[in-house]
């Protein structure tokens, strides 16, 4: 019989979604557990500058993930590492979140935090050479690319911005967008066309990965003419957006044609007791902002609910 531990509420997943709800969880005196795989942060866990939290005009997110996490346990939220692999609704106050280590996880409310991850190319080389050379992540690979030619992939904020953050390492970087123009945000986009160390190949797509031991070239192909080239580069950093991460969730929670989560205006899922939160939820914008705005909504929510079940 695999150990319970019991909570009032449980949440799975430590980005900023999660951390909130945690900490208003926590405040309401009520017995709250955050869950994470690796750190608590998330995605600004690797990410180097956020400048569109209100009140920081500049913090890195490892900075910002550390801070929430302290303010949530102040209030006495309490975080473990543990690798959630299954999601069970088991009546409307008891809901179970199966740790990979033995554990199971039983809370009377469940708020889902587990974000999305970054979609890969899927092209020959990725995957070999995948840590050799390719990356998702800039803040944690980009000054193994001192001095080098690095490629971008993609043309939405975390590609720019990323790339405009890798020009502090690379001697050039190239964006490789496979349109002529590209989605970011106009104040990314003009800070990266200032930007003397970012070039752009556009209506281009990457083919292949090429490499020996590590990654030295790229196949590229020009997507209106049909043209084939070779880049060489010392690395490539892939932002071609994500997906969120529902595996381990019951199929009959309600998603949208994309996978991601739908939630009523109090965050919570087509299974009464189980909300959403973050960049997991069906929603017009991905930013730290809404995530933290959710959470508060969730975690609020399941307060009340156990409130209402138990007077
Ligand atoms: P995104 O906005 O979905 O952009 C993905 C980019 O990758 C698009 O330019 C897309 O091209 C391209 N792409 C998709 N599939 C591709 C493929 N198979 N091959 C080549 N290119 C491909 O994703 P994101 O940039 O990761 O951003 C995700 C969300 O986070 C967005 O809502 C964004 O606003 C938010 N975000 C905000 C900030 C900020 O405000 N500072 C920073 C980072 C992220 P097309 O343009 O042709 O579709």
């Amino acid at each position: 019989m695999p150990e319970e531990k019991k909570y009032d509420i449980i949440i799975v997943g430590g980005g900023p979604g999660g951390m909130t709800a945690g900490m208003y969880g926590a405040r309401a005196n009520l017995k709250t557990v955050m869950i994470e795989k690796l750190q608590p942060g998330g995605q600004i866990a690797n990410t180097n500058d956020v400048e569109d939290y209100p009140g920081f005009e500049h913090i890195t997110g490892p900075e910002l993930a550390v801070k929430m996490a302290d303010h949530a346990k102040k209030f006495g939220l309490e975080i473990v590492f543990d690798e959630i692999v299954e999601v069970r609704s088991e009546s409307e106050s008891r809901k179970v979140a199966i740790g990979a280590g033995g554990v199971n996880y039983v809370g009377k409310q469940m708020v889902i935090a587990t974000g999305g991850s970054a979609t890969r190319l899927n092209v020959p080389g990725e995957d070999q050479y995948s840590g050799r050379g390719v990356s998702y992540c800039a803040i944690c690979d980009g000054a193994f690319f001192r001095d080098q030619v690095i490629a971008v992939v993609g043309g939405g904020d975390s590609a720019v911005e990323e790339a405009i953050f890798l020009t502090k390492f690379g001697s050039k970087v190239i964006v490789i967008h496979r349109r002529d123009e590209l989605r970011a945000q106009r104040v990314i986009q003009e800070r990266a066309f200032k930007n003397s160390k970012l070039e752009f190949i556009w209506d281009t797509v990457v083919e292949e990965v090429k490499g020996d031991t590590k990654v030295h070239s790229l196949a590229l192909k020009n997507v209106k003419t049909g043209a084939k080239s070779e880049l060489e580069v010392g690395g490539i950093f892939v932002f071609i957006g994500f997906h969120p991460n529902t595996q381990i969730l019951p199929d009959e929670i309600k998603k949208n044609d994309q996978g991601y989560i739908v939630t009523d205006y109090r965050m919570e899922t087509s299974i009464p007791g189980i909300y959403a939160c973050g960049d997991v939820r069906a929603q017009l914008v991905r930013q730290i902002t809404n995530a933290v705005g959710d959470g508060t909504t969730a975690a609020m929510a399941a307060v009340y609910r156990i409130e209402e079940i138990e007077g």
